[in-house]
Order: C-alpha cells, then sequence, then structure tokens
C-alpha cells in the first residue's frame, strides 16, 4: 500500500502519512527511531531493565526525509543515524494509533 497523496514531514514532530482507505498515520522522530528496520536496530537487544536514573537526551528530530523508489522512505535522524529505509508496508504495520496498535 502506498500514501494517498504527499506525506508531510516535520523535523520535530514526525510524519504524516495518508492511506488510500482513508487512514492516517502520525509518527514522532522518537517512535519511527525506536521502529527502523535497519539490520543494525533490528538485532538490537532489547533495553536493559529500568534505572532510577534517566539521561536526558535532547528530543530526536528527522533530520532528513527522502523516497526510495516508490516504495520506501529513507530516513535520517538528529542522531546521525541514517541506514533507515521505511517501506510503507512497514510504515502501515506500525502505525501508533489506538485503533491499529489494538488490531497488531
Ligand atoms: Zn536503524
Ligand atoms: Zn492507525
Amino acid at each position: 500500500m502506498s500514501p494517498s497523496g504527499p506525506i508531510q514531514v516535520s523535523r520535530s514532530q514526525g510524519l504524516s502519512i495518508r492511506w488510500p482507505d482513508g487512514h492516517v498515520s502520525s509518527y514522532g522522530p522518537q517512535y519511527l527511531r525506536d521502529h527502523c528496520p535497519c539490520a543494525a536496530c533490528v538485532s538490537r537487544p532489547a533495553p536493559a531493565a529500568a534505572s532510577p536514573f534517566v539521561m536526558l537526551q535532547p528530543a530526536l528530530k528527522i533530520a532528513a526525509a527522502e523516497p526510495a523508489g516508490v516504495y520506501a522512505l529513507h530516513l535520517e535522524f538528529s542522531d546521525g543515524h541514517n541506514s533507515g529505509f521505511y517501506t510503507f508496508e512497514h510504515l502501515r504495520t506500525i502505525c501508533p494509533c489506538a485503533e491499529c496498535a489494538a488490531r497488531r
């Protein structure tokens, strides 16, 4: 499934995609980073158990977004990570809205 219409990209708010069935998916930069499909991220071990300390980081932003063929998006993040190619199929699968989360 490919988006219907332009994909809205905001460096601080992330992506907003409208699908042919009328559904709209919105993804924050950190959410996209957490769901990066690249080999390094997919094989990354699960985060360690919650620590009492939280290292505060500057809010992650999208540094660049560009089409990769007709079926995917290439995203670069403000932390320098840029090996993620997000197929639209993947993006639709990870839609963070309550409706889609309930279906997963
Ligand atoms: Zn990655
Ligand atoms: Zn959804």
